[in-house]
């Protein structure tokens, strides 16, 4: 294994000056675009937020005190458009809203690479691009940023006209509020598969059909469904909780002699070679663009394999058997 040490930026690395006096163009008030559009105005700069249509979230955006524009509005005053609305959006909104008034100098940033990286959208040579990746949903950015915190980014530079880029990519991260905790350097590229790679195979795909296949396994068993998921869904959160704070190794120690020893031996078992050769298809399709291409084509039949999913979830036995145990499990919170 490649052993590197990123450099990570932190506050006194970027410089709000570098944007100061440019009008920022968010497009998108959505998870992301709510949390950056309040992050960066309370950061004193100078956001007006464009929208597509006067829907919900131009609703939220005036409710939050902005002055919501049509995308194209907003495009034609700024000198960083920012792109916030779903990655399968972001094409048309460039193609149609965008492009047409980009001018000389302009700064494109992104969330996410997806539509730089698999090249849904060509920006010309005369603009800066450049992403700054939050590693976390927006509410979140929002919350960590009203407490006085942040969520780190990655950041990355496509393409360079002002040889001032990455400056103004740190600039950008340090209003949404990242540098308080740190941003490290990536490419468009790296950040874009390694994304793609982490919410299929753990974050989304991989822990819930864990979880699932665990709780299946039970319960085909005979066990009762209301056990099956304290053991095999509901605990899941205060083991995250202690990963989060103390690393697998303060895992470890929190838990039994006899929960560690079972999951030293069986974990490894269990996520064995052949588990690993489905992650590596899994990168292969991503890094091939294959995955990419398979997505757009179903966004565009109307998304149907993500409406089969939720519904097959939503009606399943756990699900069933999360909503009924929800009132004991709530009345067991904490009370703050
Ligand atoms: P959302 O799905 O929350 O974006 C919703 C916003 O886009 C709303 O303002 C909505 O307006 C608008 N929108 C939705 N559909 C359309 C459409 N068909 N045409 C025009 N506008 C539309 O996006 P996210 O915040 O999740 O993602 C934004 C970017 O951030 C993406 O590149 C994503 O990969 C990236 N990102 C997201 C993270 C997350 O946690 N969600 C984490 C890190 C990066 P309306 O209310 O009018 O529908
Ligand atoms: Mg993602």
């Amino acid at each position: 294994m490649k052993k590197v040490v990123a450099k990570i930026y932190t506050d006194q690395d970027a410089n709000l000056d570098k944007i100061k006096n440019k009008k920022i163009a968010v497009l998108g008030y959505g998870s992301q675009g709510r949390a950056w559009a309040l992050n960066l105005r309370d950061s004193g700069l100078n956001v007006t937020v464009g929208l597509e249509r006067e829907g919900n979230s131009w609703k939220q955006a005036e409710k939050d005190g902005f002055k919501p524009v049509h995308t194209e509005e907003a495009v034609k005053n700024a000198d960083i458009v920012i792109f916030l609305v779903p990655d399968m959006v972001q094409r048309y909104v460039y193609l149609e809203k965008v492009k047409p008034y980009l001018k000389e100098g302009m700064d494109l940033v992104f969330a996410h690479g997806f539509n730089i990286h698999y090249r849904l959208i060509e920006p010309p040579k005369n603009v800066d691009v450049y992403m700054v990746a939050p590693k976390g949903p927006g509410p979140t950015v929002r919350d960590f940023y009203t407490k006085g915190g942040g969520v780190p980014s990655l950041i990355a530079v496509h393409q360079d006209y002002s040889g001032e880029a990455k400056e103004k990519a740190l600039a950008i991260a340090k209003g949404i509020g990242s540098t308080r905790a740190g941003v490290i350097e990536t490419t468009f590229k790296e950040e874009t598969e390694t994304d793609l790679f982490g919410e299929q195979t753990t974050l989304v795909g991989g822990v819930m059909e864990l979880m699932r296949s665990a709780f299946k396994t039970l319960v085909d068993l005979g066990y009762q469904p209301e056990v099956a998921y304290f053991e095999t869904i509901n605990e899941m959160k205060m083991i995250v909780d202690i990963i989060y704070d103390k690393g697998f190794s303060g895992m470890l120690k929190a838990v039994s002699d006899t929960a560690k020893y079972g999951g030293l031996t069986s974990g490894k078992y269990e996520i064995n070679e052949d588990v690993r050769k489905r992650m590596l298809e899994i990168a292969e399709k991503i890094r091939s663009g294959k995955f990419a291409e398979e997505w757009i084509e179903e966004y565009g039949r109307g998304s149907p394999t993500i409406k089969e999913g939720m519904e097959e979830v939503e009606n399943s036995l756990e699900e069933q058997t999360g909503r009924r145990l929800k009132e004991l499990i709530e009345r067991g919170k904490p009370k703050s």
